[in-house]
């Protein structure tokens, strides 16, 4: 099955172009899986590279539920014996992430701390920032802050756009993603936000 369309990509805001609008707020425009399970990429924008590989930026919800880029062309890699293992979800209509059925937390979930039983022990060690790297609340979507290699929640994930170097930050980390280049820091890797610019 072919993951994406032409009229799909048509339609797909141009990676940086739903910026301005709050994570809860952005709209997911398609969803792809992974046949046995686990893993989900929901997207919010997307391009054609230089190179002719397709760009996204979007919700990854597997090991944990991350923001991030990812290019169609590793989707289309996956595979067992010649056949596809990740398809797109046809049944998906576009919708808000705040809207999302299925990006409710779960009861299993590592993360999620059900009020009435408190704050469990993360089992695995992959989850050792549980709490938001700047304000310290407990993280149930961990967004990677565009600036440095904070994992942050999505309230200062909004702040941080306010920086007064936030643009120069973002399109430093865009060009670099563009290149090929998954793990960029950040302009002010190894920094403590705010940076302390004067
Ligand atoms: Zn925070």
């Amino acid at each position: 099955m072919e993951l994406q369309t032409n009229e799909l990509l048509q339609k797909m805001p141009v990676l940086y172009s739903t910026e301005e609008i709050p994570t809860e707020d952005k709209i997911i425009v398609c969803k792809f899986f992974l046949l046995n399970g686990g893993w989900t990429w929901y997207v919010v924008e997307g391009e054609e590279r230089e190179d002719g590989y397709y760009l996204f930026y979007g919700l990854v919800d597997g090991t944990e539920r991350e923001w991030g880029y990812f290019t169609l062309h590793e989707l289309e890699s996956v595979s067992w014996q010649g056949i596809p293992g990740i398809e797109r979800d046809l049944t998906f209509a576009p919708v808000k992430v705040s809207e999302c059925r299925e990006l409710r937390p779960k009861s299993n979930d590592s993360h999620y701390v059900d009020p009435a039983q408190g704050k469990k022990q993360s089992q695995d060690t992959f989850f050792a920032e549980t709490n938001c790297q700047r304000c310290g609340k407990e993280l149930k979507v961990r967004i990677m802050s565009k600036m440095n290699e904070d994992v942050i929640c999505p309230e200062c994930a909004e702040a941080e756009k306010k920086h007064p170097l936030y643009e120069v930050a973002g399109r430093a980390e865009l060009a670099e993603v563009k290149a090929g280049n998954y793990n960029y820091p950040g302009l002010f890797a190894g920094q403590k936000y705010p940076f302390d610019s004067k």
